[in-house]
Formats: structure tokens, C-alpha cells, sequence
């Protein structure tokens, strides 16, 4: 099941280094690129069907079409490398295995769109993945790949390495933008788009890393090269990261399209100690939930999932055995978006909080079935009504667990009640 496209190097002993990276064959798609007009580079990664793999799944070349012409001003690359999502972590297998994949990337989507300025925001908490890039994007300098004069050919091209300061919000394309023009890191209100209005009030497009290392296969190969893997809308492989309860959690390369359950059971070594499955978190901790019965139709690519009432995500898949205790997971969930809120908008700000409160209540056995109504209603209160996503992320994933388990809720609600009728205190 497993391919290698994006994994191909990972397995190699220094593969983060020029000279080893190279040898298997790192730049070499450049001859060709440079051979190709942009226009024709963009429409071979729309016919590669290339989804943004941050979580949004966008297509890529289509976002890149959006860049308006001849603004006389500088178009911007972003690349969004903060991967704050819980249970996600995919692009940092990139960026330390494989940096050089990233920069020829990159290479390939600024002369695609006309871009000589680079940003990699990447997440403050990587260290060492930071140290590793920056060691490639040096060598990379120092080879000619980068610089005034790329691969030798009259184009310029800058890269530079912007660390974030911790917060998950930042990931949020908008606050990613604040934060690398020094600001405070608060998502803007949309419209305008970036693609229009973006990096210092100029054109700029926001990848993520997979998607950016995406292009050099696709413009090596060509777009029906990649087209064989996955499905026929949701082309190509991905990095999986999957967690929790299985027997060999990991990262591993997928062609878009596989049968959850095929996936747990013969990639990841099905669910750990013979446990019975209780459920699955498909992309990420903002993706709804699915149970055993859903992921036994459920197959891993974003139509699926939608028809599922999930979202495909960031391909962290999480997998919960059947001692897990969904309200306790619910608190966390909660805690963990209410702390990241930036606080601009009310209903996150205060309503997450209010989330909080309740589920806290319910767990230490003094909640009610009002209670679990009060907030499924305040799920639709916060929900939409907030300048980002950041306030869905949360309540989207908490009203499948409420909707899905809601009896593990009720349970906590009677044991709380019969205990406080024997005048024991939950
Ligand atoms: Fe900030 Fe939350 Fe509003 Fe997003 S939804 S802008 S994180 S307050």
C-alpha cells in the first residue's frame, strides 16, 4: 500500500545534505522547468489535480491563477510550515529528510508565479527542523540554487526562514501574514484574499509544505504521472500521520483513496492489545469524528470523508480504542482551542470558554442534559460567526462527539446525580 513520492529520500542515510540529495536526484527538474513557459508549468499542476495539503484541500494550481496581472507590485510566496494541529505531523518529516525537495519546490511555484521573495513560517517550537532547513536553504545559497542567478538562469529568487512564536493560530493564513510583517499574529477579516491583497498589502500565495513538494514529481513526471495515484478527484499521494491506539503508529505514504480500516489493519498493525475500535479522528483534532461503523465505508480522500460528514484534514489520523473516554477527550479538545484563541471575536473568545466551563461540570459530575443541550446550541451560536476558522475547528469535531457519543455524556450526568442523591459529592 505504502508508496514512495514524497518519502522517497527519507530512508537515506544524510538525505538533508546537498551532496547525498543530489545524488538521488534532487534539482533535477530544473533544465526542464526553465524550459517551460509559467503559464504551462501552472496548467501542468491544475491537470496534476494537486490539492492544497494543509487541510483545506484547494487545488493549487487554481489558487495560483488567482494572483491578479501586472499590479506593478511584488508577488509573494508564503509557505505555511507552522503544523500546530494536533496529532499532525507530517511536513516535518519533510523539512529534516528532506529540505531539498521543499527548496526545488519552491523553485518550481515562484517561477510558476512570478515570485522572487520567499517566506517559510515555519512553527516556533521546531528547533531542530528549523536548524536543518536552514542548513539545506544555505547550501542551496551556496550551489547557485538560490540567490540572483537560480540554477544559472536570469532569475532571482530570495528565501527566507521566518520562525512563529508558538501559536496555533498563526497556521490560519491571515495571522501567518501578521505575524511574518511582525504584528501580532490575528487573523484578518476576508475579503480581500491574499492571492489579491496579501503579504505587505501585495499578491501572495500561501502553500503548505506537502504541497509545495509536491511539484517536483509532478513537473519530473507529469501531471498523469501523479494523476495514477489516489482517486479521480482527490489525485496523488499524502503523509499520514497516524496515532493513538494502534500497533505501529507512524508517518506513512499513501495513495489518496484507501479504506480506513484497510489502513489501521495493514499499515498501522490494527488497534493495539486486540481492543475493539471506538472510533476515528480522520485529519487532525479540528475534523469531526468518525465512528467504527463510519470508518468501516469510509475511505481515506476528501470526498469520501465529506459524504461522510467529516473533512479529510491534515491527514493526522487518530485512532481511538474502546477505553477511551470521549468526554474527558472533549475537555481537552476544548481546553486546547479556547487557550489557542486569539481573542478578537466574542463567540470564540468568550464562547469556547463558556464550552469549557460546561464540559468541566459535566465531567466532575455536576452537569445535567441541558447541559449537553446548552452546548450543542452554543456549537451553532459560535459557529460561522467568527473572523476565522479557529472557533469551528473546535465546535465542528465537539458536535460529533456530542451528537455520536452523547451517551458517555448522559453517563457522566446520572452518575453525577445518583451520587449526589446518596450525598456523595462527584
Ligand atoms: Fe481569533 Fe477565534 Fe476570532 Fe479566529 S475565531 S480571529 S482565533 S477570536
Amino acid at each position: 500500500m505504502e508508496v514512495k513520492i514524497l518519502s522517497a529520500k527519507f530512508d537515506i542515510e544524510n538525505s538533508h545534505k546537498l551532496e547525498v540529495a543530489k545524488e538521488h536526484g534532487a534539482y533535477a527538474t530544473l533544465e526542464k522547468l526553465f524550459a517551460m513557459e509559467p503559464a504551462d508549468v501552472i496548467e501542468e499542476v491544475k491537470k496534476s489535480g494537486l490539492r492544497g495539503r494543509g487541510g483545506a484541500g484547494f487545488p493549487a494550481g487554481v489558487k495560483w491563477s488567482f494572483l491578479p496581472k501586472d499590479t506593478g507590485k511584488p508577488v509573494y510566496l508564503a509557505v505555511n510550515s507552522d503544523e500546530s494541529e494536533p496529532a499532525t505531523f507530517k511536513d516535518r518529516y519533510i523539512l529534516v529528510r528532506d529540505p531539498h525537495m521543499l527548496i526545488e519546490g519552491i523553485i518550481i511555484c515562484c517561477y510558476a508565479i512570478g515570485c522572487h521573495d520567499t517566506y517559510i513560517y515555519i512553527r516556533g517550537e521546531y528547533t531542530s527542523q528549523v536548524r536543518i532547513l536552514q542548513q539545506a536553504i544555505d547550501e542551496a545559497y551556496e550551489a547557485g540554487y538560490l540567490g540572483d542567478t537560480v540554477a544559472g538562469r536570469d532569475f532571482k529568487l530570495e528565501v527566507t526562514v521566518h520562525r512563529g512564536a508558538g501559536a496555533y493560530v498563526c497556521g490560519e493564513e491571515t495571522a501567518l501574514l501578521e505575524s511574518i510583517e511582525g504584528k501580532k499574529g490575528q487573523p484578518r477579516s476576508k475579503p480581500p484574499f491574499p492571492a489579491v491583497v496579501g503579504l505587505y498589502d501585495c499578491p501572495t500565495i500561501i502553500n503548505n509544505v506537502q504541497s509545495i513538494a509536491s511539484l517536483p514529481f509532478i513537473i519530473d513526471q507529469g501531471a498523469e504521472a501523479y494523476t495514477a495515484y489516489g482517486t479521480e478527484k482527490s489525485a496523488g499521494t499524502h503523509l499520514f500521520g497516524i496515532s493513538g491506539h494502534v500497533e505501529k503508529p507512524g508517518m506513512y505514504e499513501l495513495p489518496l483513496g484507501l479504506p480506513v480500516l484497510d489502513v489501521l489493519d495493514k499499515v498501522a498493525g490494527g488497534v493495539w492489545k486486540g481492543r475493539k475500535l471506538k472510533g476515528v479522528i480522520p485529519g487532525g483534532s479540528s475534523t469531526p469524528v468518525l465512528t467504527a461503523e463510519e470508518a468501516k465505508t469510509a475511505t481515506l480522500d476528501y470526498e469520501s470523508m465529506a459524504e461522510h460528514g467529516t473533512m479529510f484534514g491534515s491527514g493526522g489520523i487518530v485512532v481511538l480504542d474502546d477505553t477511551v473516554d470521549i468526554v474527558a477527550l472533549v475537555k481537552n479538545l476544548i481546553d486546547f482551542y479556547h487557550h489557542e484563541s486569539c481573542g478578537q471575536c466574542t463567540p470564540c473568545r468568550e464562547g469556547l470558554g463558556w464550552m469549557l466551563k460546561i464540559t468541566k461540570k459535566i465531567l466532575a459530575g455536576g452537569g445535567s442534559s441541558e447541559d449537553i443541550d446548552l452546548l450543542l446550541e452554543l456549537c451553532d451560536n459560535i459557529e460561522m460567526k467568527t473572523v476565522c476558522v479557529l472557533s469551528a475547528a473546535c465546535t465542528m469535531p465537539v458536535r460529533s462527539y456530542l451528537n455520536k457519543f452523547r451517551h458517555e455524556f448522559e453517563a457522566y450526568v446520572e452518575k453525577g446525580a445518583s451520587l449526589q442523591a446518596a450525598g456523595i459529592q462527584g
